[in-house]
């Protein structure tokens, strides 16, 4: 084995280690790096104590598309552009960052992380597959996560336009919302990301 191919496997191991600590399912790691099976479910139990957890992983786009898990994983994903874009950030480097950013918003505004990693990985993979795209809201200009090929013209986002049942919950998608608009106009999470 050379020296190179001891470092990308490392690099394998690190990468890994994250996804395990931010709650990543066996197949994330099974997809994400070329580490067999075995050492993946080794790892999985040197970190998080435990088994990996059985099941399949969620297969549909609709999720994304309902109301409070829009706003999360277009906040999510509005971050994971712009470290690729705006930072140079690599694919994987870029996702683990953004979610440790989006983790780190959404605690800021004592709101629950309604995105899971997995989740999040999965939304990833269905824009790489074309099955989703970003919207612009024509009332705030904030870019949220549609079905593809859905109409544009008239786009208005869950944030300017809630259910009625989103009453009770206002005040703590306030924050959260904030922020995804706040990612189309680019302000405040410059700091963060710099
Ligand atoms: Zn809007």
């Amino acid at each position: 084995m050379s020296s190179k191919s001891l470092l990308v496997e490392m690099q394998q191991v690190q990468l890994a280690i994250d996804l395990i600590e931010l709650g990543a399912r066996l197949q994330v790691l099974e997809t994400e790096t070329d580490l067999s099976r075995a050492r993946l479910i080794r790892l999985f139990k040197e970190v998080r104590g435990m088994s990996p957890p059985k099941g399949m992983l969620p297969f549909s786009t609709d999720w994304f598309i309902t109301w409070m898990p829009n706003i999360h994983s277009s906040l999510f994903y509005n971050i994971f552009l712009r470290l690729q874009k705006d930072q140079g950030c690599e694919r994987m480097e870029a996702f683990i960052k953004a979610y440790r950013l989006y983790a780190e918003q959404v605690a800021i505004d004592g709101a629950e992380t309604v995105l899971g990693l997995t989740r999040a990985w999965t939304l990833v993979r269905f824009f790489e597959s074309d099955l989703l795209q970003l919207s612009a809201c024509t009332r705030c200009a904030g870019h949220f996560v549609a079905h593809a090929h859905s109409p544009t013209h008239d786009y208005v986002c869950g944030i300017c336009q809630p259910p009625s049942r989103a009453g009770k919950t206002r005040k703590r998608r306030q924050g959260v919302a904030d922020r995804v608009a706040a990612g189309a106009t680019s302000a405040p999470l410059d700091h963060r990301l710099a």
